[in-house]
Formats: structure tokens, sequence, C-alpha cells
């Protein structure tokens, strides 16, 4: 490990996915973007935990599971690990999975609620709400079609329970001063204002239990009542590393770093949780990275308008370094993104085809035919130095800010600048000698740090330039900024050409 390493902590979340679907690109999306920043924080030699899972517990569950004529056990037993096999197939390095079925998640949740019932924060009141007798449910405003139920298609009554409220509105002033205190929590920066005015309109209580289904978590006072939503789900991120149950493993990663979340749930994450943290005594979250919404043909994806894209399609099509590479480039994350195939197709043919591949390709062909196969060792005073030094520089400070894509073009500005180089001087032209040498060495340096800098993006192809060039060990096993400083290709090895690593396509 390079002295210049850090020994910080870094703990990174996804949202957990609910088990009423199978994973689509949306999911994929928020998933692979946290990937590449725990891969990253690896590369800066953090002790990175990374955590995702599903949700599964709810009235839809109970219903989908009597749809398919099966317990809700057995449903999401058949769908969670739909979830889990994606994220292998898109290389997803996550530490660890939580299910909300899981006895460690119960155990978390009922210590969760018992401390802000303890507070004072959870008191029995009168729940409102629209329900349908036949499903024994309720529904809101969004969920009818016409007025009706959505399955049976009849009017809905207006009824009132007994339900649990959180005191959400006790929260509104000590989570503006909260927020006053972590001015940089949120980023993109412009999502925190939204929070912020949120906060300043008044904060409304929130009900948390039902008693109209059974599949959930019962409250540990009042077992007639199972928990609802917020209490369950959001309680994953303390849940899976040891609250509840193993105090020292909880302290040593909380606070998380970031929760990388879609803007739809920004509320939910951003006002709810950190006061039902507040109340339970719990530090809130050190920050949120919040993600816009890959928008498929200017819509988003949903069910009812079939623009549902199966990330695992693409990846059989396309790689899953290409895969990965378009969804973390072609969208500032926070930002909304167009997701269709000719960007898709696009950018792997510029980006990674004419630009990463392209210098690979015409490197170890040279290198072939000039300096014996052998790579040789870079210039200290190569031009291609201080390009170098820039990208790297500019790469940490954009993956500081959770922005993927202009990491990403810092890092490709010096692929770039390694080709034109190489036009410049024509090696390929030129007799075997002490000057192709120079170009050759200094190319292949180019190529080391390029292999660093990408791998969080791409990590199987950014291992293959690795090898190819003669580097021995793990790029991911490297460690930044040491191991992106100028002069570290040793020379001496022996290049390997092998197949092109992205064949151009038909676009
Ligand atoms: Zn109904």
């Amino acid at each position: 490990m390079s002295s210049n390493a850090t020994s910080g902590h870094f703990y990174a979340t996804t949202p957990i996915y609910y088990v009423n679907a199978r994973p689509h690109l949306g999911h994929a999306y928020t998933t692979i973007v946290a990937d590449a920043l725990c891969r990253w924080r690896r590369l800066l030699g953090d002790d990175v935990h990374f955590l995702t899972g599903t949700d599964e517990h709810g009235l839809k569950i109970q219903q989908a599971a009597d749809a398919a004529g099966k317990s809700p056990r057995d449903f999401v037993d058949s769908i969670a690990p739909l979830f889990a096999e994606a994220w292998e197939r898109l290389d997803i390095s996550n530490d660890d999975f939580i299910r909300t079925t899981e006895e460690r998640h119960r155990i978390g949740v009922q210590r969760l609620l018992q401390a802000c019932r303890d507070n004072g924060d959870i008191e029995l009141d009168t729940y409102r709400g629209l329900y349908c007798v036949a499903c024994e449910a309720y529904y809101v405003d969004d969920d009818l079609v016409d007025g009706n139920c959505p399955i049976h298609k009849r009017p809905v009554e207006t009824v009132e329970e007994e339900n649990y409220f959180f005191r959400l509105s006790r929260y509104g002033d000590r989570l503006l001063e909260w927020y006053e205190h972590h001015p940089g929590a949120i980023v993109p920066e412009h999502r925190m204002n939204e929070v912020i005015g949120f906060i300043k309109q008044g904060l409304l209580d929130f009900s948390i239990s039902r008693t109209s289904f059974t599949w959930g978590i019962p409250l540990p006072w009042d077992e007639r009542h199972v928990t609802y939503v917020w209490f369950d789900a959001l309680a994953n991120y303390i849940t899976a590393i040891g609250y509840g149950r193993d105090d020292e493993a909880f302290a040593s990663r909380w606070p998380v770093d970031y929760h990388l979340i879609g803007k739809d749930i920004i509320r939910f994450h951003c006002v709810y949780w950190p006061a039902m943290l507040m109340s339970a005594g719990i530090e809130p979250p050190k920050g949120w990275a919040v993600g816009g919404w890959l928008l498929v043909g200017g819509e988003k994806m949903s069910k009812t308008t079939g623009n549902v894209v199966n990330p695992l399609d693409l990846i059989d099509d396309i790689g899953v370094d290409g895969f990965r590479y378009y969804v973390l480039a072609d969208t500032p994350y926070g930002a909304d993104g167009d997701f269709t195939y000719e960007g898709l197709i696009g950018r792997y043919n510029s980006d990674l085809a004419n630009n990463l591949g392209n210098l690979l390709s015409r490197v170890a062909t040279v290198v072939g035919k000039k300096c014996g196969g052998i790579g040789p060792a870079p210039s200290p005073s190569s031009p291609l130095a201080a390009v170098a030094t820039a990208a790297v520089d500019e790469t940490i400070a954009r993956w500081a800010e959770v922005q993927p894509s202009r990491a990403l073009e810092a890092t490709w500005q010096l692929i770039r600048a390694t080709n034109a180089h190489l036009e410049a001087n024509e090696p390929w032209k030129a007799e075997p000698g002490p000057d192709v040498d120079a170009v050759m060495g200094d190319a292949l340096e180019a190529l080391r740090i390029v292999a660093i800098l990408a791998s969080p993006a791409i990590p199987r192809t950014a291992q293959t330039v690795w090898e190819r060039i003669g580097m021995p060990g793990r790029v991911d096993a490297q460690r930044l900024p040491g191991a992106g400083a100028w002069g570290g290709y040793p020379g001496g090895s022996t290049i390997d050409k092998g197949e092109p690593l992205f064949p151009r396509r038909q676009s």
C-alpha cells in the first residue's frame, strides 16, 4: 500500500428495491453509480462497506403473493435472488445484501421503533384513508384508477382506523438547524434547497402502522399493528450494520457517508429519516447523493407505459463494461438522462472503441513491430507527464463531488492526449531506436494510469489493459494518489496485443 493511502471508513448504500418488480434500468443505474463510487474509494485506500438489498414487506407484496398463489415468504424468496444475480452480472461489488425479511432486520427495526416510542415521538392517533373493502386495503389518491380501486375497479370508501403516528411535526426546527450546520450534506447542491423548502412548509406527522394487513414487522409494544413502509424500509441502513444487535459494529460504520437515492425519494430520505434517527438518539447520515432518472423515450420507465428496459438484455449485447460506462459517462449525476440504444452504441464506439480500444491496439502493434514486443520505460520529461498529473487531480476532484461523468471525462482527456501524442510523433513510420522507445514508453505509462483511473467504471476492461501492458497483480489493488504519479511503468515487460477490447459496432 502506498504511503499516500488514506485509512478512512467509507459506508455507502443504494435504496433497497421493492420486490414487486424485476430489476430494471432504474435500479441498475443507482446501483452502478454506487458501485463505481465504492470502487473509487477503495482505490483511495478507504475501508469501504457497500450495502444494497431488497424491500420485501407490505400490502402490495401480500397481494402479489396471493395473485401468484404463493405465501408471501415463498413469493419474496422467488424474487429477491433475481436482484442478487443481476448485481453479480453487472460486477456490483456490494459487501452486503440485506433483505427486510431477515431476522437481523426485525431486531433492529423493533429496537428503532421502541427508541422513538420511548422518546415520546410515536403515539396512537386516528388515520383516515381511502379503503377498498374487497382488498381490505388502503389506497392513496394516486393509486386509484378513475376514483376506483385499481384491482377491483369499484369505488373506495373513506374509513378511519387507529394507527400509530410518528411526530415528524416536532422536528422541523431541529432539521433546519442540522442542515444549516451541514451545508454540503446533499449533493448536487440544488437538492438541498428542495429539502429546506419542504421542511419550511411545515411538517406533518405520518402514520407508521397498519392493522389491515399482517405481512410486516409487529410493533414491539402492540402486536396487532405491523409497521408500515418507512420504519421498515429506511431502517435497513442501520439494521444491516448491527443496530440493535452489535453496537460495536454499528458504531464503526455509522453515520453513513452517502445514501445514493433517486430524486423521487428525497423527502423520505432527507426529512423523515434524519428525524427518525434524531428521535432514536442516532446521528443523521453524513451525506446523500441524489440522482435523476434515466428516462426512456423521454418518460420514466413504468410497467404501464411498457418501456421497461432490462439491463441484463443490454449486457448480453454490449458487454458489462460497455453498459456500465454508458450509464456512468452519459448523464451528469443528479440530472435526468435519456437512455437510448443509439446513445449506448454511440458512446461505445466513440469513447471505448475509438479512444481507449484504439490506443491500446496501436500501442501494442507498434511495440510489437518496433520494440521487439517489450514495453520501454517512460521518460520523466515527457510532455504527457503534466497531462497525466492534471487528469489524476481532476478525476480525484470530480469523484469527490460524486460526479462520475465528469471524472470519466477527466480520465478520457489523458487517453485523447496520448492518441494525439502518437499521431504527432508517428512512431509507426520511424526506425526503431530511442525516439520510438520514448514515445511508446510514455504511451504505456499513460495506459497504466488510465487503467487505474477507469477501473471503478469498467473494472474488467481495466484489468485486461493492466495485464496486456505487462503490469503484475490487480489494477484494483493500486492506491491513489501514489499509484497515479508519472513514472510508475517499469519497462521491460512483454506487451500482449490480444483481441480488440471493444470491436466497433454498427450504429
Ligand atoms: Zn380492491
